[in-house]
């Protein structure tokens, strides 16, 4: 039975050229970055080149690249380590009730230190509008952070418009993004968007798990997260994983080639097609359906009466691998937050699933996909009912 895999928002699957610079990295180039002998300037150079190429895809400078263990590491040092050093120009963060628990637990936890949070709500696809983004902010406002991309119903948000606002009441306001789920995905530019402080993550993108970066703008504020030995000019500590970022590199190096454009083209295609094809089930509600405003990876769907995990197990036996919800919050069961703040019934999120993909995913894999669910979803509600 061959494997369908259309979780890619949980992980990827990394490319064989990603696999292939990890392990000649990790065997050659074995030595400590911060060494001075040659083994240790060949380790450095690895680091030097792969953040040379990121900040080319990001159009930014490669000192304003810091090496990270992931999302929740850049999530967690860009939000407690500039607020806490921004502490004494206001008391005021804002964010979203979509984010992540990477995000949304580090605000909860300065809340607790005595910081005023906001958390805007979406409307009911999902989008944060600019006016109520406007209308939050107060000369108290130090900070705003705000999800590029959804990780469970794929909405993308307008972080131009709302970099603009941030940009227009207060230049000084600190404006950081998760763009975990974006990057990869299509080409953006931080400097241009008025960002200064973006996380990433290498597993999300066929890179290594485990490795990420935070983008932070050139004369940001920020207390380092982790301290100790002082690498790279002290604002994160510990020795570089040196395979891994060389595989982080690799990754997106193949993706942000000239063929993006139509591997983005392909992949909207299919997500009309499945959206197109769901909506002709009867009693599938689809999350965020309208692809202009969505990333074009992520369909999340409920099947009204039938719990995620019997369908996600059901698929599973047939091969197909998605997810129900998130699997950061797939340990909490019928938490969603974000689905909640968008208007989701217990009933609809009790019933969700997620179906993402990559760029190698076929026309072929939607339809045998459509083709079970229109074959075991009428089975199981009917088990249900008896
Ligand atoms: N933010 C978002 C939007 C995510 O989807 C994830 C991963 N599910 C993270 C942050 C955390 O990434 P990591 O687990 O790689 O640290």
């Amino acid at each position: 039975m061959e494997m369908i895999y259309m979780d890619n928002a949980a992980t990827t699957r990394p490319s064989e050229a990603v696999t292939d610079k990890v392990s000649s990295v990790m065997r050659d180039v074995f030595g400590n970055p911060s060494s001075k002998y040659i083994l240790g300037v060949e380790a450095e150079a690895e680091l030097k080149s792969a953040k040379k190429l990121i900040a080319d895809i990001l159009k930014c400078q490669e000192k304003e690249i810091i090496f990270t263990s992931g999302a929740t590491e850049s999530n967690n040092t860009a939000i407690l380590g500039a607020v806490r050093r921004n502490a004494r120009r206001g008391n005021h963060i804002i964010t979203t009730a979509l984010e992540h628990p990477s995000v949304r637990e580090p605000f909860l936890l300065l809340e607790k230190e005595g910081f005023r949070v906001t958390f805007l709500n979406p409307d009911a696809d999902g989008h944060i509008h600019p006016e109520d983004l406007k209308s939050a902010l107060d000369n108290e406002t130090i900070f705003v952070s705000v999800m590029y991309v959804h990780n469970e119903t794929g909405a993308l948000q307008d972080i131009d418009a709302l970099g603009k606002v941030i940009n227009d009441y207060d230049k000084d306001i600190i404006f950081h993004v998760d763009a975990v789920q974006a990057l990869g995905k299509f080409r953006f530019f931080p400097a241009k968007m008025n960002i200064d402080l973006l996380s990433a993550s290498a597993h999300k993108f066929h890179g290594p798990k485990g490795v990420g970066f935070l983008y932070v703008k050139e004369g940001t504020k920020l207390d380092p997260f982790l301290i100790g030995g002082g690498q790279q000019k002290n604002m994160r500590s510990g020795t570089e994983n040196v395979p891994g970022i060389a595989g982080m590199a690799e990754a997106l190096s193949n993706i942000y080639t000239d063929e993006l454009t139509e591997k983005q083209e392909h992949l909207r295609g299919l997500r009309e097609y499945f959206v197109n094809a769901l909506s002709d089930m009867d009693n599938v509600k689809i999350f965020c359906p309208d692809s202009a405003k969505t990333a074009p990876h992520i369909l999340c769907a409920s099947f009204k009466g039938i719990k995620s995990e019997v369908l996600l197990h059901q698929l599973e036996a047939d091969g197909v691998y998605v997810s129900s919800g998130s699997a950061c919050s797939s340990n909490k069961p019928g938490l969603s937050f974000s689905l909640a703040s968008m208007g989701a019934t217990k009933e609809e999120l009790d019933s969700i699933i997620r179906f993402s993909f990559c760029f190698d995913t076929s026309k072929e894999e939607i339809d045998k996909v459509l083709e079970l669910l229109r074959q075991h979803v009428p089975v199981l509600r009917q088990f249900v009912r008896k």
